[in-house]
């Protein structure tokens, strides 16, 4: 074989890449069964790091984070959804379009041994539209003789076809070079450039009230500036002076369009969450505070964890909360929602605009943990007594040890450690805890990584 083959190496091990900013974003799309989901596993290696137990979520999730010769990148799979029946291609149009939204590099997968169907061509014309260098994935093929096969979709006109075999392997390691060249060199929307106005991704299950919070904020007599008619891509955005600075809401349009469809509605909400949460600084989840938390706010929940954007719950519909709803919430919130229990929490009713005040305050002290930066002396004199006090615990006759420490970046607050061995989890989750009470961080997940010295 003269192809290489793609194996990403996982995330979670001693030699993390530590990521300089947001990561480029590749998103996956194309028609159902060309193999979008076996491509993304085999890009992922199938090695997903970070898999935690927690009862009740079901981890099919929409982005993940992957990394191809030292560079880390962020993949969006489209391919968890099978829109049956009628009006399919215009779903899988109005699917690709989320996916380009927030995409950095799109690759778009066709099957070979098909060819290009009509439904290809409606998204590539989606494709084209939205200005985003595009790699074309010519899959299933398996073996030399279908290479024809791959050649055939030059017709596209979307430049060279790829030709691999997700199921395989074959030739997978050079569609992930082409990818990676094709992440242009500064993010198209860099958090820097954009300062002063921050970006919010207002997200929840249908019906908990975005709609009417949006209204609420938009009306009365807070300033509508404009409605943003921004670059190709995203005139999609809404722009509102709140407190003391300008907000932009990201995907308000989506929100107001309400997208009912019979089947695939769920994946097709949660592509457009992870979609925006990709291009947003600060992620209010809303939460109906009314009715038990339901599977999909602990879904969407951890999507933004795991976005790495900063996170505020806020509790809406607090106005029909009575005593007794009030205490079980406080249970619930005790047992479910301890992976973010540094999101401060805010109780909210978008319906009489209670408190909606402090929501925007919250929003500003989640960004404001998500950019702190502890300097090496401050970090290092801290974890030294930190680790003096309480050490690791010795296993097999050996005690691993902190060297080093640094924040290598914010947004969110990523720190390395040097180690002379592995640190256990609990060790690793007790220094985060510490670092939280010393440092704040509020409403910022915060990233450690490890890098261990023999
Ligand atoms: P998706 O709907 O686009 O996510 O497609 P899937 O990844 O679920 O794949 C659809 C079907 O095509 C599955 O039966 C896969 O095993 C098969 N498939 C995917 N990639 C390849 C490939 O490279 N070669 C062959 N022969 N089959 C493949
Ligand atoms: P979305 O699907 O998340 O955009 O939800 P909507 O904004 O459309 O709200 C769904 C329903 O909940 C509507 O009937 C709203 O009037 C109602 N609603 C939203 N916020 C509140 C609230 O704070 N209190 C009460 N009682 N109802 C609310």
């Amino acid at each position: 074989m003269t192809r290489r083959d793609a194996v990403t190496e996982p995330v979670e091990t001693a030699e993390v890449p530590v990521p300089q900013g947001p990561l480029p974003v590749v998103a996956v799309v194309g028609r159902p069964n060309v193999g979008k989901s076996t491509l993304v596993n085999r890009i992922l290696g199938r090695r997903e790091a970070v898999v935690e137990d927690v009862p009740g979520v079901t981890r099919d999730r929409v982005a993940y984070e992957a990394v191809w010769n030292g560079r880390a990148f962020t993949l969006l799979d489209t391919g968890g959804w099978d829109p049956e029946g009628e009006g399919m291609a215009a779903r899988i149009t109005a699917q690709a379009e989320v996916a380009v939204t927030a995409a950095d590099v799109v690759v778009f997968v066709v099957d070979a041994t098909v060819g290009a169907t009509d439904t290809d061509e409606g998204v590539v014309r989606v494709l084209r539209r939205s200005g985003k260098p595009v790699i074309l994935a010519a899959n299933k093929v398996d073996g030399p003789s279908a290479e024809a096969d791959a050649a055939a979709l030059w017709n596209l006109g979307l430049g060279e076809p790829h030709a691999v075999s997700a199921l395989h392997g074959r030739g997978s390691g050079d569609l992930l070079d082409a990818v990676l060249n094709a992440v242009p060199d500064a993010p198209a929307e860099s958090f820097d450039e954009v300062d002063e106005v921050r970006r919010v991704a207002l997200v929840g299950k249908p019906n908990v009230g975005k709609s009417s919070l949006l209204n609420k904020l938009a009306g009365e007599d807070r300033v509508v500036v404009d409605s943003v008619a921004g670059t190709t891509v995203d005139p999609v955005d809404e722009l509102l002076v709140l407190g003391d600075r300008e907000w932009r809401f990201i995907d308000t349009a989506g929100i107001r369009r309400r997208v009912r469809e019979a089947s695939g509605a769920e994946y097709f909400a949660s592509l457009r969450t992870a979609a925006a949460l990709e291009r947003a600084e600060v992620a209010v989840v809303l939460i109906d505070a009314s009715e038990p938390l339901a599977e999909q706010d602990l879904r969407i929940i951890s999507m933004a964890e795991e976005s790495g954007r900063a996170v505020v719950l806020a509790y809406n519909k607090w106005d029909l909360v009575d005593e007794e709803r009030r205490e079980s919430l406080d249970r619930e919130i005790d047992r479910q929602l301890v992976q973010v229990r540094w999101a401060p929490r805010v109780n909210v009713s978008a319906l009489t605009g209670w408190h909606v005040d402090r929501l925007v305050r919250a929003m500003d002290t989640a960004l404001e943990g998500w950019s702190t930066r502890v300097s090496t002396g401050k970090l290092n004199s801290f974890l030294g007594e930190l680790v003096a006090a309480h050490p690791h615990p010795v296993r097999g006759g050996k005690q691993p040890k902190i060297l080093f420490a640094t924040q290598a970046d914010i947004k969110p607050p990523r720190f390395v450690l040097f180690t002379s061995g592995f640190l256990e989890s609990s060790y690793r989750r007790f220094i985060e805890r510490r670092l939280r009470e010393e440092f704040g961080f509020a409403g910022t997940p915060i990233e450690l990584s490890m890098k261990i010295r023999e």
